[in-house]
């Protein structure tokens, strides 16, 4: 099997033992000589494996039992909802920052909720910046944004002095680099860009935030019951989480936040440095906002689109088409993507410059 360079933005690339790991567990899990997939959830080794997967949440975001965690089913999508739900006070006002589709959709459930103030947008430029310096209401419940936009590829870099509580979307960079965690209120990530596979969404929120809203709450969107059920309020997706927690582990192992934020600027600097070299290409992006995890390009000739196709596929690289509303092309450079496939895109566009320019 030849190895492929996998840019994929989502579902994104795992670390290889990880993966093998995984598939392992699905035959015999824990020397139990039964699959991972076919015993309880609430069996003394799965419950090992919540918790742990719980447990390394907190560690890696470096915060205390202030804060609770849990995953859920649903993905990023199903947290548009549930957050507006679970601290947004009937007749209260939610503010959110507008980055980008996600972030339109989050607003969108919110507004079904209650009152939404949006404090500002990069829509007037298609949301190729990260707007900066805005007024944030103290009299919201909270602030809502997206740390990176995964389709335009822009990342805030810093993070708003926010007098109110903090709600982030972080599905696209979670632990790719340091963030102070203890100034958010809530931190929600799909798990299936940087953390693992499709099927389970990480949830962390500070215990004191929730309860205040005053609408009875349906049991399965109320945070305060999957807290107390402990992750397991009802059957939790069982295999995305034991993978999730694996690959948690396999950057604890490595050297943590502090090691991969390293590697991913080094990554970052290596294709951004390219693009803005290579006389074909060009990024989409305003250059102080631009994501490490997703970077996004397109070609001064479009024209020549199908031929830079068949180089980068005869390269072995997979996954670097552009997302429907950005075209071109869109590197995605997740956690588990090593520096060596990176210098392959590279190799790959100098390549093509020498050919075509
Ligand atoms: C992919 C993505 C989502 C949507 O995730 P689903 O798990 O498909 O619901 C939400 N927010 C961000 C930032 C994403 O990258």
């Amino acid at each position: 099997m030849s190895k492929i360079h996998n840019f994929s933005a989502g579902p994104g690339i795992l670390p290889a033992e990880v993966l093998k790991q995984a598939s392992e567990a699905c035959i015999n899990f824990d020397n139990m000589n039964l699959s991972l997939l076919e015993i309880s959830h609430r069996s003394k080794n799965y419950e090992a494996v919540i918790a742990e997967a719980q447990s390394i949440i907190k560690e890696l975001f470096e915060v205390g039992n202030d804060y609770e965690v849990f995953y859920l089913g649903g993905g990023a999508s199903l947290q548009f909802a549930m957050v507006p739900y679970n601290l947004l006070r009937e007749n209260g006002t939610a503010a959110y920052l507008n980055t980008g589709v996600w972030a339109t959709k989050a607003i969108k459930e919110a507004k079904l909720l209650g009152n939404v103030n949006v404090v500002a947008s990069s829509e007037d430029k298609k949301f190729t910046y990260i707007p900066k310096g805005y007024a944030i209401p103290t009299d919201a419940d909270y602030l809502h944004i997206t740390s990176n936009n995964t389709i335009y590829g822009t990342q805030i870099k810093e993070f708003p002095k926010c007098p109110i509580p903090l709600v982030c979307d972080m599905s696209s960079d979670i632990f790719s680099r340091k963030v102070n965690a203890n100034d958010f209120t809530l931190i929600y990530a799909g798990a299936q860009k940087n953390i693992g596979p499709a099927g389970s969404t990480m949830v962390m929120v500070k215990k004191d935030a929730l309860g205040k809203t005053g609408r009875k709450m349906l049991s399965m969107l109320d945070y305060n019951v999957h807290i107390k059920g402990g992750s397991m309020y009802n059957t939790p997706p069982v295999f995305p989480i034991y993978v999730t927690m694996l690959t948690l582990k396999w950057l604890k192992a490595n050297g943590g936040v502090a090691w991969i934020e390293k590697l991913n600027q080094q990554k970052a600097d290596l294709i951004y440095n390219e693009i803005d070299r290579n006389s074909l290409f060009y990024g989409t992006v305003a250059k102080e906002d631009r994501s490490n995890m997703n970077v996004c390009f397109l070609m001064h000739k479009p024209e020549l689109e199908i031929e830079f196709d068949k180089f980068w596929k005869d390269a072995n690289i997979s996954g670097i088409r552009g997302h429907r509303d950005v075209g071109g092309y869109r590197a995605s450079i997740y956690n588990a993507m090593p520096i060596e496939s990176v210098q392959v895109l590279v190799d790959v566009m100098k390549e093509f410059e020498k050919k075509f320019a």
